[in-house]
C-alpha cells in the first residue's frame, strides 16, 4: 500500500477513537479503526447481567452534551430513542433530611437561582449562601485567576451544602475528591451546565445501553463509508521514518500509515510514544496522569420494585446516586454509583452488595431484598481531575509530524466524561482533515 493510499489509522475504539473515525469517514476519508478488546467502546460499553445488557458504569448525560447527541444523530439514533430528557431535578437525601433541588420554566441562569431559592430542605441561610457562592461567580464569568481545590473555592459554604450539594456534585462530575480536585474544571462544569441554556442543565438518562447508544451504529456507519473495524487489535508500537510516522505495529504485523489517532488512555499512549526522541517528552507528561476508580452495583428486585425518582442520591453512605433501569426497559433493576477512592474499594464484592442493599433498604424500607446482584469496578474509570490538571492535558496535535492525541484526557477543558471525548474526536479528525486538503492557492 503506498503511502497516498494509506487509510487513517485510529488506536483504540472508544467513544473519542469512534467519534474522530465518524467525522473522518463522513468527510470522505477511509479509516481503520484499531481496537485491542472484543468489543467497542472502551469505559463507556455494554456488560451481559443475566438476560439483560447493562453497562460497566452507570451513566448520565447533560443537556450540555452537544456534540455527543449530534454524533448520535449522525449514526442514526435519535435523541428520543436513546435518551430521556429531564428538567434539572437533584434529590439527595441523608439521615438528617433531604435536598431538593428543582429548576422551574425560567431562562438560565434565573433557573438556577430560582432552584436555590426554594432548595427544599435547606434553611434559608443555607440557599442564601448557596445563591451567593453561584451569583458572584456567575459574574466573573465562572474564571478563577488562580487554581485550586474545589475544598478551598467551597471553604465559605455552610458543610451541610457540602454535603448534600457541593460535594456529590463535584465527585459525579470531576470523579475527584474535593480537597485534590480542580476548582476550574468544576466552575466550567457548572457555567456549561446552568449559565447559557435551560436545556443544557437538563438530566440525559440513556435509555438503551451503552453499546447501542453510539459504538455499534458507529460501526455500522463507518463500515459504509468504506471504514474498516478491527476489534483484538492491539498496537504494539509505532514506526517513524524521516521524522514522521510511517507505521503501526501490530505485534510482528505492519500497517503502513501516514496519520494515526492514538484514542487511548494516557498511559498507553505514553507507552507508544516513549520510544521516539521527539515524543519522549510527552510520553512523560501523559505518564504521570492518575486515575480514579468508579464502582457501580446492580441490585435485582422483583419487578414492582421502583424508586420514587429516575435519579436519587444518598449521602452519608457507600452509595452516591441510585438509577432505576425501568428507564431502560428493565423494572427491578437498581444501579448505584460509587464514584472515586474510598473503603469500599478495599470491600469484596460480596460484602459490598450486602452493604448496598443495606444502604437502599434503609432509605427505601418498602423495598424487598434483591434477589441478584452484579458489582463492577473500574479501576481506572476516569483520570484525575487535579488542581492545575488544564496546564497538563496535551493537544491533539503531537511533535511527531502524523501522529495526533483523542481521548478525555487531551484539552478540551472537560473532566472525564463522553462529551470531553466526543469532543476530543471529532476535533481531532477536523484537523486531521484540515491537513490533509490540498492548499488552495
Ligand atoms: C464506570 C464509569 C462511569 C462513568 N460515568 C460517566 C458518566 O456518567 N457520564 C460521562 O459523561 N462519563 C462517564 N464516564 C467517563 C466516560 O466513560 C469516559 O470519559 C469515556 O468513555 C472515555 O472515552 P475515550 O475514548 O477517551 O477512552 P476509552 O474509553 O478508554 O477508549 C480507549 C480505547 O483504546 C483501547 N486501547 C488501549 N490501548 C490500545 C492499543 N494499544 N491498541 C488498540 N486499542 C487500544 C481500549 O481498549 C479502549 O477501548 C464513566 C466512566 C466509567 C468507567
Amino acid at each position: 500500500m503506498t503511502a497516498a493510499s494509506d487509510p487513517i489509522v485510529i488506536v483504540g475504539g472508544g467513544w473519542a477513537g469512534l467519534a474522530a473515525a465518524v467525522e473522518l469517514s463522513g468527510r470522505g476519508h477511509r479509516v481503520v479503526v484499531l481496537e485491542s478488546s472484543r468489543q467497542l467502546g472502551g469505559r463507556a460499553r455494554r456488560l451481559a447481567f443475566g438476560d439483560d445488557g447493562v453497562d460497566n458504569g452507570q451513566h448520565l448525560l447533560i443537556g450540555a452534551y452537544r456534540e455527543t447527541l449530534a454524533l448520535m444523530e449522525r449514526v442514526g439514533i435519535r435523541e428520543q430513542t436513546a435518551m430521556l430528557r429531564l428538567p434539572l431535578r437533584l434529590e439527595v437525601r441523608a439521615a438528617n433530611g433531604a435536598l431538593v433541588l428543582a429548576a422551574p420554566r425560567l431562562p438560565a441562569p434565573l433557573h438556577l437561582g430560582a432552584a436555590l431559592l426554594a432548595g427544599g430542605g435547606l434553611r434559608l441561610g443555607e440557599r442564601w449562601r448557596a445563591l451567593g457562592f453561584a451569583l458572584r461567580h456567575y459574574l466573573q464569568g465562572f474564571r478563577l485567576r488562580k487554581d485550586c481545590s474545589v475544598a478551598e473555592l467551597l471553604a465559605d459554604q455552610p458543610s451541610r451544602l457540602k454535603e448534600l450539594l457541593w460535594h456529590p456534585l463535584c465527585l459525579a462530575t470531576l470523579n475527584t475528591l474535593p480537597a485534590q480536585a480542580s476548582a476550574q474544571v468544576f466552575l466550567r462544569v457548572l457555567r456549561d451546565s446552568f449559565a447559557h441554556q435551560r436545556r443544557d442543565s437538563d438530566l440525559m438518562i440513556p435509555r438503551l445501553d451503552l453499546g447501542r447508544a453510539f459504538p455499534e451504529p458507529a460501526l455500522d456507519f463507518v463500515e459504509r463509508h468504506g471504514g474498516q473495524v478491527r476489534l483484538c487489535s492491539r498496537v504494539t508500537a509505532l514506526e517513524v521514518k524521516d521524522g514522521r510516522i510511517a507505521a503501526v505495529r501490530l505485534g510482528s504485523e505492519r500497517l503502513s500509515a501516514a496519520q494515526v489517532i492514538l484514542a487511548v488512555p494516557p498511559g498507553a499512549a505514553a507507552r507508544l510514544l516513549s520510544h521516539h526522541g521527539s515524543t519522549a517528552p510527552l510520553a512523560d507528561t501523559l505518564a504521570q496522569f492518575g486515575h480514579e476508580p468508579i464502582t457501580t452495583v446492580y441490585l435485582r428486585y422483583p419487578v414492582e420494585a421502583r424508586l420514587p425518582a429516575e435519579m436519587v442520591g444518598l449521602a452519608g453512605g457507600f452509595t452516591q446516586w441510585l438509577f432505576d433501569r425501568r428507564v431502560y426497559g428493565q423494572p427491578g433493576l437498581l444501579a448505584a454509583v460509587i464514584s472515586g477512592p474510598g473503603e469500599h474499594v478495599e470491600l469484596e464484592r460480596e460484602p459490598l452488595a450486602a452493604r448496598i442493599a443495606a444502604e437502599v433498604a434503609a432509605h427505601f424500607p418498602t423495598l424487598p431484598a434483591p434477589t441478584e446482584h452484579l458489582v463492577v469496578r473500574e479501576k481506572r474509570a476516569t483520570f484525575r481531575c487535579t488542581v492545575g490538571i488544564d496546564a497538563r492535558r496535551p493537544a491533539a496535535a503531537t511533535p511527531l509530524a502524523g501522529c495526533w492525541l483523542a481521548g478525555d484526557y487531551t484539552d478540551t477543558g472537560y473532566p472525564a466524561t463522553l462529551e470531553g471525548a466526543v469532543r476530543s474526536g471529532v476535533q481531532c479528525a477536523r484537523l486531521v482533515d484540515t491537513r490533509l486538503r490540498p492548499k488552495t492557492p
